[in-house]
């Protein structure tokens, strides 16, 4: 309803011959403030005010449709009520015009080891407080890149953090509390790669006020190269959204895959930092050992990964050689030892499986309300624990692998399906159990049995090749 009203009234002068800026401003309030956003934040001219007149093809409306696309609203080209409810909102004060993910020219650092130093702080929170938020903000990228941070208490570091008021020496003043709550620089020397806070916010802990951690993170992220991200559950969305979950915070698949396209993958070595705290290190597997076996084997978005041990090995078609990872790098909360993984593509999750439990992950998030129980999907209690699943994308059914028989699910009615478990022999001849791991490729079953691989042709119901279980790690 306010969005017809608002049309009506942006109607009103392009019909009638009143002098337009004083007409727009008593009509509504909101086109000051939605001027103002567009000109900090979109690029526009501070004289196109005029061209409101022309409607649709005016370079306004061309700046609100380029605003709603970058913020995921829907692009109307109008000031509806959910573009006018995010302009309202405390954002980031880093502009949103230019490259999606990086900034123009894709800016990084030439280095993998950074120095931050903590300039000054805020009367809002005691000092450890800042020094924690920042700690905390810098771990989030330092998890997800090969990337390491250390501290300097004099002299200038890489990153400069500071909190300042108003205008505060690098023309880009802050604007009192609300709306602009910090900014930063992309990679480079000097002023660049630095954080400024406004400190006309409240700064706090926990989101009753702006809260510290989740701000530094997002400006972090300016600093590494990234850019403001359309996808609101990113954190590189533009749009301060204190409702994220503080404990247990998360950077979205997109923010990961924008700071990777910068920096790659955590190194191994920066893994095993990261969770020196864990029991003594089985040893790193040798991908290349004869006797290499599997846990699980699954897809996820064109790649491969192979599980073993605390490990998995990432398997790109666009790259040559895999990457070894630890499994907590990608998910902190998932154990080590898996039984058995499979990726529903059509529902982008892969489904994980130890023991009597099994969790669902989207990217590098685990989702919410998992683990849960294999019994739900309607395995027999005297089932403890499932070998192997694949999903097959042609008849959308999953199978599940259980010592020497298996299990069919439907995934479209989420049923176990009736006449099963059937005995893996008489269905698939020649492929030697027990399944450790199965792949369907190209209409192919790849059974990973031990060292080996038995590639089995359905429509034949036979086995067609042998292969060694790592063969497809260039060995
Ligand atoms: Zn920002
Ligand atoms: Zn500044």
């Amino acid at each position: 309803m306010k969005h017809l009203a608002f049309l009506v009234l942006l109607c009103l002068p392009v019909c009638s011959a009143y002098p337009l800026n004083g007409a727009m401003k008593e009509e509504d309030p909101n086109m000051d403030l939605v001027q103002q956003y567009l000109e900090k934040y979109y690029n526009l001219a501070k004289d196109e005010k005029h061209v409101f007149r022309r409607k649709d093809s005016s370079p306004v409306v061309n700046k609100i449709q380029e605003m709603q696309k970058f913020l995921g609203l829907e692009v109307t080209g109008k000031l509806d009520s959910n573009t006018l409810e995010v302009i309202n909102k405390p954002r980031c004060g880093v502009p949103d015009v230019g490259h999606f993910s990086t900034f123009p020219g894709m800016p990084k650092w030439g280095k993998n080891h950074l120095t931050y130093r903590i300039v000054n702080y805020t009367p809002d929170l005691p000092r450890d407080a800042v020094d924690s938020a920042i700690e905390k903000a810098l771990k989030v990228w330092e998890e997800v890149t090969p990337l390491t941070f250390s501290r300097m208490h004099e002299g200038e570091a890489d990153i400069m953090i500071s909190f300042a008021v108003g205008a505060h020496g690098d023309f880009e003043p802050f604007d009192g509390p609300g709306q602009s709550l910090a900014h930063a620089y992309p990679p480079g020397s000097g002023l660049y790669g630095d954080v400024h806070f406004d400190d006309d916010e409240k700064w706090t802990e926990d989101a009753s006020g702006t809260n510290l951690f989740l701000v530094a993170a997002h400006e972090l992220g300016h600093s590494l190269g990234l850019f403001h991200s359309a996808n609101p559950e990113a954190l590189m969305y533009a749009v301060y959204k204190p409702n994220r979950n503080l404990d247990h915070f998360r950077l979205s698949q997109d923010d990961v895959d924008g700071i990777q396209s910068l920096y790659g993958c955590p190194s191994f070595q920066n893994s095993m930092v990261s969770t020196q705290s864990s029991p003594p290190e089985p040893g790193t597997p040798a991908l290349c050992d004869p006797a290499l076996s599997f846990d699980a084997v699954s897809t996820l978005r064109g790649e491969i990964l192979f599980f073993k041990d605390r490990y998995l090995w990432r398997k790109s078609p666009w790259s040559f050689q895999p990457e070894l990872h630890l499994i907590s790098a990608f998910w902190p909360s998932l154990p080590s030892d898996l039984d058995a993984a499979y990726e529903d593509s059509s529902k982008d999750i892969v489904f994980i499986f130890k023991g009597n439990k099994f969790w669902a992950v989207r990217g590098s998030e685990v989702q919410a309300g998992y683990p849960k129980v294999i019994h739900i999907l309607g395995f027999p209690p005297t089932i403890r624990k499932i070998d192997a699943a694949v999903y097959d994308k042609e008849i959308k059914k999953t199978y599940f692998f259980v010592e020497d028989k298996y299990w069919r699910f439907d995934e479209k009615s989420q049923s176990m399906e009736k006449g099963f478990p059937r005995r893996i022999a008489d269905d698939f001849p020649g492929v030697k159990t027990k399944v450790d791991a199965v792949l369907q490729e190209s209409g192919f079953f790849y059974f990973f049995s031990g060292s080996l691989q038995f590639e089995f042709d359905p429509n034949a119901k036979t086995v067609t090749h042998i292969l060694k279980s790592n063969s497809r790690l260039r060995c």
